[in-house]
């Protein structure tokens, strides 16, 4: 039997990464995945392919929209050519898949492929194509997350679908019912909407992306309705039947009254549950919470002392870069060092286009917990790098302590919002304060000077471009 330091049951951004870490720390490190390819939702099913489609979709939309505006002409139709956006966003995946695969060898470590589960403490046997058994002094579960449904749903995969059917459509919906106003619904909803889709999202909160702060749900909920997504807020599903090629959706308004819905494809997307199914946790008793996710404490060690979890399988954000720096840490941590996440400064990204990007507290979270602050808002459509490439939607705001200035949290909604981010991050990991950042020098024309304005206007309540 192989003994090892670590072994890793799961091989997303969580389990990968955790890998790498125990590798290059000197433990001997296996790694245990069910799947055929390495990577899990993330580089499978998640990020990455949903990129991929959002990227490609722009592009066509840009082609049919904005080209003739830029003065280029397109002799003939642009057309879709669905087979072949899938095939290339496969490609993406392989070729991101594979990455890993060379990672794991670079870094000696053992790749199981088979379904891993807990014998006792110290023991996993691994089901795949032949059956074995592994030894491990620490273990760490990465074992993330299914996609979630509601009660009365029935998921058929072909009409009434998830994310991960979504994802390789043979032919664009004519009717897109998307239950679940969240990051999959809206992503993946303007994957199809700009492929030609009409698209009905509905949402059982007043808002889309109702963790966010509510001025990005408002601008981006009218940035959507601008675009003839139909937003249905405040709906209660009721019920979801498929007849042959048609999907009837049966919802409460807000004001009681029975709606229908009637499309050719269904995607559920309120949210994902975590996934421990096949670990056969109960032989180590290793304890999970109300909502299925494994308990861990400060140290994400569950309450096996060398059995730790990362990921979407425990509390918190589900997000690869949450679930990477928890695999860090934990290796670390084995490892005899002290590290530390700050999770208030784990960025949230919304890929639609305008990009909806936050970090640190929302204005309601302030407000509850009764701390006096200040704003400071920049809209997008001020500036000169907006104007240059027609995207005028959205503005970057900006929440700091209405006594010391510090940051407390940035929301943006905007093009390249995604990568814009990272300012907020690294000036908030600093303790920088609004004035900070309204002093550092900003390259013209980019979209970050919308950072820089919004922060002048948190410090001393003057923009200087508007
Ligand atoms: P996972 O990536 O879910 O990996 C778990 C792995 O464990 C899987 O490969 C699974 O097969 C394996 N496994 C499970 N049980 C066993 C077992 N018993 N034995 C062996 N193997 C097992 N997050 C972002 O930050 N940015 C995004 O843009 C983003 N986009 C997304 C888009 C979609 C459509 C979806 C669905 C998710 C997206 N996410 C995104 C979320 C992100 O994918 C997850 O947060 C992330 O993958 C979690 O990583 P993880 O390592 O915890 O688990
Ligand atoms: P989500 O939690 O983002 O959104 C689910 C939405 O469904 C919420 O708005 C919720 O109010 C709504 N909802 C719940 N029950 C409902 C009901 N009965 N009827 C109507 N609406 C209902 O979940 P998701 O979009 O499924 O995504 C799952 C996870 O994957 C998220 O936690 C997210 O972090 C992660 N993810 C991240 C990204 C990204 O980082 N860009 C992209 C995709 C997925």
């Amino acid at each position: 039997m192989k003994s090892y330091d670590v072994a890793v049951i799961g091989s997303g951004p969580g389990g990968y990464v955790a890998a790498i870490r125990c590798a290059q720390l000197g433990m001997k490190t296996a790694i245990i995945e069910k799947y055929t390819t390495l990577g899990g939702t993330c580089l499978n099913v998640g990020c990455i392919p949903s990129k991929a489609l959002l990227d490609s979709s722009h592009h066509y939309e840009d082609a049919i929209k904005h080209f003739a505006e830029h003065g280029i002409e397109i002799p003939g139709e642009v057309k879709v050519n669905i087979e072949q956006m899938i095939a290339r966003k496969q490609s993406v995946v392989d070729q991101t898949t594979s990455g890993i695969d060379f990672l794991m060898n670079k870094n000696k470590i053992d790749v199981y492929q088979g379904l891993g589960s807990f014998r006792d403490a110290t023991h996993i046997d691994i089901t795949g194509t032949e059956t074995q058994t592994i030894e491990a002094k620490n273990t760490i579960i990465a074992t993330g997350s299914k996609p979630a449904s509601l009660p009365f749903i029935s998921i058929d995969k072909e009409r009434i679908i998830t994310s991960t059917e979504a994802l390789k459509l043979k032919e664009i919906p004519k009717h897109l019912i998307v239950i679940g106003g969240g990051v999959i619904g809206l992503e993946l909803g303007q994957v199809y909407k700009r492929l030609g889709s009409e698209v009905s999202v509905i949402e059982y909160m007043d808002r889309i992306i109702p963790t966010m702060d509510v001025s990005l749900s408002k601008e981006l909920n009218k940035v959507f309705k601008k675009a003839k997504f139909k937003m249905n807020l405040s709906h209660k599903v009721q019920s979801v039947e498929r007849t042959r090629d048609e999907v009837v959706v049966k919802a409460v308004n807000k004001k009681g009254e029975d709606v229908e819905f009637i499309g050719d494809y269904c995607l559920v997307s309120v949210g994902r549950r975590p996934y421990t199914d096949g670990l056969n946790l109960e032989a180590i008793a290793v304890k999970k919470d109300e909502r299925g996710r494994i308990e861990v404490n400060s140290q994400l060690q569950t309450n096996v002392s060398n059995i730790y979890a990362v990921g979407d399988v425990v509390k918190g954000a589900m997000l690869a870069h949450k679930a990477s720096e928890e695999a860090v840490m934990v290796a670390e941590i084995i490892a005899g060092q002290k590290p530390h996440i700050n999770y208030n400064l784990i960025p949230g990204v919304v890929y639609t286009w305008p990009e909806v990007a936050a970090v640190g507290k929302t204005e309601e979270q302030l407000k509850d917990a009764g701390i006096s602050y200040k704003t400071g808002q920049f809209p997008m459509r001020a500036l000169g790098r907006s104007r240059a490439s027609m995207d005028l939607d959205g503005f970057v705001k900006i929440l700091a302590d209405a006594t010391t200035d510090e940051i407390l949290g940035v929301h943006m909604i905007g093009a390249r919002a995604a990568d814009m981010i990272a300012e907020a991050v690294v000036a908030m990991e600093y303790r920088a304060s609004a004035e900070d950042i309204s002093r550092m020098s900003h390259a013209h024309p980019t979209f970050t000077e919308a950072l820089k304005e919004a922060a002048l206007a948190a410090t001393d309540n003057i923009a200087l471009h508007i």
